[in-house]
């Protein structure tokens, strides 16, 4: 197929998910900026008008009978994501007018963990696995509605870690031990990353967009929040260090996706500790967000339009 051929056949695919996404309910039904809501509130979805998506599956504190307790995994919550995810959707819509969208998982992770395959995230119970499946479908409505606006979007699966290393931990789906590898050697790589999707669009190299002056961690560090991979600190240093669970390899960077991101682990400690330091780091991050949006997608978030909706509708 030629190449416009491959873009009409990609948009009849994005306008049948359109129509049948979450149950029915076509995107056109989602108001940007207003809260969608699965059975007994335990998913959270705010609805978005830019090409940015963002997930909060650890930030819960809902803990109802309904849902026995986990046994197995992970049960550590990421204290305040949630509130670090509603700075940040106030900031953006502040800044660009527009609004991102955000998926909040509202259970506490004792009760689900959404970020994980069904059985370890729900460990059988039907409401768990309900909530587990709203989860994705919001996910899934929010990253076509990111396709059909721009053609493309980025995925941030926001998380907490309690490492002693106090700095950001952007995981692309490449280990720490690959980080370690040169710009060259790394690259052989791209295509496991979650970063697939946009090394077809960007003129920018694989390792450059991982560690470089323009990668997402050189431009958080030159606000004052350090990360890795970053020009810095390119490999984790022999650290412990998270590069990106389920949701970062199910929703970004798929061989047959246009969504590209990355997991982002926030330090608690001038980041998301209080209200003041969550309102400095949401700032930091729709700057960022933004210029890596101009950057590597070609997309100004304060210059689109609804004609440029209805543009790509059209298309
Ligand atoms: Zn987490």
């Amino acid at each position: 197929m030629k190449r416009g051929q491959i873009k009409s056949a990609r948009f009849c695919a994005v306008a049948l998910l359109v129509l049948f996404s979450c149950e029915g309910k076509a995107l056109a039904d989602y108001v940007a900026g207003r809260h969608y809501f699965g059975r007994n509130d335990y998913i959270e979805y705010i609805a978005g008008n830019a090409p940015v998506i963002l997930a909060v599956p650890h930030g819960g504190a809902l803990t109802p009978a309904e849902i026995p307790n986990r046994t197995w995994g992970t049960l550590a919550t990421d204290r305040n994501t949630d509130k670090l995810a509603r700075a940040f959707v106030e900031a953006f819509h502040t800044a660009t007018g527009r609004y991102p969208h955000v998926i909040l998982c509202r259970l506490k992770r004792i009760k689900l963990d959404a970020n994980r395959a069904i059985d370890e995230a729900a460990q059988g119970s039907a409401w768990a696995e309900q909530a587990w499946q709203e989860w994705h479908d919001f996910i899934d409505a929010a990253k076509d509605a990111a396709v059909k606006q721009a053609g493309s979007g980025l995925f941030i699966d926001l998380h907490g870690h309690a490492h002693a290393n106090q700095r950001l931990e952007l995981g692309y789906c490449i280990s720490g031990s690959l980080l370690k590898l040169c710009d060259v050697e790394i690259a052989n790589y791209k295509n496991r990353s979650s970063l697939r999707a946009l090394t077809e669009i960007t003129d920018t190299g694989f390792g450059e967009l991982l560690r470089g002056p323009h990668s997402f961690g050189a431009l958080m560090a030159a606000r004052g929040f350090p990360c890795v991979p970053s020009p810095e600190y390119p490999d984790a240093g022999g650290q412990p260090y998270f590069s990106g669970g389920y949701n970062t390899r199910r929703h970004a960077g798929r061989a047959d996706g246009a969504i590209s991101g990355f997991q982002l682990e926030c330090n608690f400690k001038g980041v998301r500790d209080t209200e003041e330091n969550r309102a400095r780091a949401a700032m930091a991050l729709v700057e960022s967000v933004t210029l890596y949006l101009a950057i590597h997608y070609s997309v100004e978030v304060d210059r689109l339009t609804e004609e440029v909706l209805t543009a790509a509708a059209a298309n």
